[in-house]
């Protein structure tokens, strides 16, 4: 069995408070509301304190600028190793993400090849260790041919395709879940689903705009894809990946699992007009039930936002529809997107940042996402006047293009990871190595559910 990899470990001891090295002023959001704030930061980059009056250390002012906590992105597939030519890796893809107030993401395993052994993950992890600029979450696959329990030495999840998709992973329809899940569920590990059943798909309707690929694989797919999960062992870390309509929202919270929602399924919707480059699975839905995704989500109903960020090359998203590959990238894009709703006025900021930032970090029981003493200062400073528009030629994703050209966005202006400013005014600067994140086994957790937030308003 190769070494335990290197990486942070849940079991850090409480620390002494101890005095910051540095101390970051001006107003923040904290314990559900935006006032003045100082946060001291020690030496290794953790929260010392937290409020008014916070004495010692180098004060950094950070004038009008509002301090929000970072962000984690559960699902992205940043394809490293990749097949050849792909456009991302680990050193791209978390520029890319760092850049978009992302302090974290957790990588899928449907790289190439595939993340199925203990070899393949360590591998994983000596390339983050080696090129990542924030933090990377390595997920393993979950099938009947991986052993799950070597696998959950060295991985931090599991990723469960119900369905076929990019990678091949998909387990076959006649495939006993449940007895998939009870074993997983031993590990302690939380499992990701990508819930579709191609038993409902309509193979015969020959997509060639999104409005049929709608068709083609349809919510009812999604929603019997979910009753397969009924069957899985009370307390188990449970998670249903995008979520596309307020329906399965619904169901995945009544099997008691948590569930994340894409800004692309958020934010756009199907049409007769939407080629190869909005084709992603599950698909874009019509109008209607992206509106009511958008109610559950915004009434704190589906408890977390992520990217499912798929960096496909602009060569291979121009094949004709058939042929071109499903998803869309979105991980530099997902809190900025989101951010611009929160000053529109159509979401709390409040859930926002329990979806983006809260709820993903208590979901890996990670202590970030949050200006919380023992915490780490991972935060962004935001200014909700200056807006820009989504241009991909702006974007660091080495695919280049995005489903969001034109949109308007709230990009952060400084990032600090660790206490350490990797985003000065919109520009990489980096110079902090992004580590490769365990997390710890929790057996049996109490309740997924999330708790939802106080409403609070965007400045
Ligand atoms: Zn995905």
């Amino acid at each position: 069995m190769p070494a335990r990899p290197r990486g942070r470990i849940r079991e850090r001891a409480p620390r002494p408070s101890s005095s910051p090295e540095v101390v970051f002023e001006g107003r923040g959001y904290w314990r559900g509301k935006i006032s003045a704030l100082e946060i001291g930061v020690d030496e290794e980059g953790i929260i010392t304190q937290v409020g008014r009056n916070v004495r010692g250390g180098r004060r950094v002012d950070l004038g009008e600028r509002l301090m929000l906590p970072s962000a984690l992105d559960l699902h992205v597939h940043f394809r490293d190793p990749g097949p050849p030519g792909s456009p991302e890796s680990f050193a791209s893809g978390t520029k890319s993400a760092a850049l978009g107030g992302i302090s974290a993401v957790v990588d899928m395993p449907n790289t190439v090849p595939p993340t199925t052994t203990p070899e393949r993950v360590i591998d994983k992890i000596a390339r983050i260790q080696a090129h990542a600029q924030i933090d990377v979450i390595p997920f393993a696959a979950l099938r009947p041919d991986t052993n799950v329990a070597r696998l959950a030495r060295v991985a931090s999840g599991f990723k469960l395709y119900l369905a076929p998709t990019t990678g091949d992973l998909g387990v076959d329809t006649g495939t006993d879940v449940g007895e998939l899940l009870r074993e997983a569920a031993a590990t302690g590990l939380p499992v990701h689903v990508h819930a579709e059943d191609p038993r409902k798909f309509n193979p015969r309707d020959q997509p060639r705009e999104t409005d049929a690929w709608d068709r083609s694989r349809p919510e009812i797919a999604e929603i019997s894809a979910l009753e397969k999960l009924r069957d899985h062992p009370a307390g188990m870390r449970l998670h249903v990946a995008h979520v596309t309509s307020a329906g399965a929202a619904r169901l995945a919270r009544e099997l008691g699992a948590s569930s994340e929602a894409t800004p692309h399924h958020l934010l756009l919707s199907t049409s007769l007009f939407g080629n190869s480059f909005q084709k992603v699975n599950p698909p874009l839905r019509a109008e209607s039930t992206r509106k009511a995704l958008w109610e559950t989500f915004r009434d704190g109903l589906v408890p977390m936002v992520a990217s499912d960020h798929a960096p496909h090359s602009l060569s291979l998203k121009e094949a004709p529809f058939p042929e071109a590959p499903s998803g869309m990238p979105g991980v530099e894009t997902l809190f900025p997107l989101l951010l611009e709703t929160v000053r529109r006025g159509d979401l709390e900021l409040s859930r926002l940042i329990h979806a983006a930032c809260r709820n993903p970090a208590l979901h890996l029981d990670l202590p970030r996402g949050r200006l919380e003493k023992g915490c780490e200062a991972n935060f962004l400073a935001v200014d909700f006047r200056v807006r820009r528009k989504i241009r991909a030629k702006d974007l660091s994703t080495l695919c280049g293009w995005t489903p969001f050209e034109g949109r308007e966005a709230v990009f952060p202006l400084e990032h600090y990871l660790l206490g350490k400013r990797i985003v000065d005014d919109g520009e990489f600067v980096g110079g902090v190595r992004g580590r490769s994140l365990r997390v710890a086994p929790l057996l049996p957790k109490k309740s997924p559910h999330l708790p939802g937030s106080p409403p609070v308003r965007a400045p």
